[in-house]
């Protein structure tokens, strides 16, 4: 990819700078969004082709829009789980689990729920956004894992007799107890921080790149388009995570 104004470039000497930052970082942090998982064939939210160009958010992804119509939203679940169960993960999520065991403290944070890390064989993933393949009574509160595709019955329930509901985080709900505390310290510990195939619209895990910046990490984003952390990134190669990732981190 030719050269493009200011920082926004992809070519080979600056790859290989981004390389050398990973080499030589003891710790090393990955963030990532639905963009890692698009060359996979799972539709991103935002973007040319993404899901939301067809569905509003807002009447799909939030606790209210559950309320209202737990089946409608179910069925958009049941959809995305079907698309998913069909998905290999890509060169990208490999190219992380490659980086994980190579350093000696690597900690991956995604935005994704459709699990596509953990078939790859990441071990240990700070989930933000929960998990497409976990279900959560809205009543007693159980969580449990549930891979059915598709479930048997539309919406499904608990033991308990409660509605169940996918185990993600919807707008305007908090993330998992704890865990944006954890994706903090790992950030201040790092001297890398990878953001990959994610818009960096949505909080607080857009946050984590000025986190970064502030506690002197280099940031090297990975992502086809400009997003609002480019001008940020001390790095931003506009070109595909499956093609770019194993670039990263291949070995001298
Ligand atoms: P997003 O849809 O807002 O943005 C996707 C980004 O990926 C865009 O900036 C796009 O330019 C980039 N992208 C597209 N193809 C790419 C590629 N081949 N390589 C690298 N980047 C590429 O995604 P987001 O920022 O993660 O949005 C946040 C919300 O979307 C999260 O809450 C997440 O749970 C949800 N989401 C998850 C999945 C999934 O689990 N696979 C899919 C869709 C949305």
């Amino acid at each position: 990819m030719a050269q493009e104004a200011g920082r926004l470039h992809y070519n080979g000497a600056v790859v290989e700078q981004a390389r050398q930052w990973v080499r030589s970082a003891p710790a090393v942090v990955a963030l990532t969004g639905a963009g890692i998982s698009a060359e996979s064939g799972i539709p991103t939210f935002r973007g040319s082709d993404g899901l939301w160009n067809q569905y509003r958010p807002e009447e799909l992804a939030t606790p209210e829009a559950f309320a209202r119509d737990p089946r409608l939203v179910w069925e958009w679940y049941q959809w995305r789980r079907e698309l998913i169960a069909k998905a290999e993960p890509n060169a990208g999520h490999r190219a992380l689990v490659e980086l994980q065991d190579r350093k000696k403290d690597f900690t991956l944070i995604t935005q994704n729920v459709d699990g596509l890390h953990d078939r790859a064989g990441s071990r240990r993933i700070l989930k933000l956004h929960g998990d497409i393949w976990r279900l959560r009574c809205t009543v007693c509160r159980a969580d449990w894992p549930d891979r059915r595709v598709p479930l048997p019955k539309l919406p499904p329930h608990c033991r308990c007799g409660g509605l169940a509901r996918p185990d993600v985080v919807w707008f305007g709900e908090p993330l998992p107890d704890g865990m944006f505390l954890e994706a903090e310290h790992a950030v201040r510990a790092a001297q890398v921080l990878l953001v990959i195939g994610t818009s960096a619209l949505v909080y607080p895990a857009a946050s984590l790149v000025p986190l970064a910046r502030a506690s002197g990490a280099k940031v090297i984003e990975i992502n086809p388009e400009e997003t609002p952390v480019s001008s940020a990134a001390d790095c931003s190669l506009r070109g595909r995570s499956g093609d770019l990732l194993p670039r990263l981190v291949a070995p001298d």
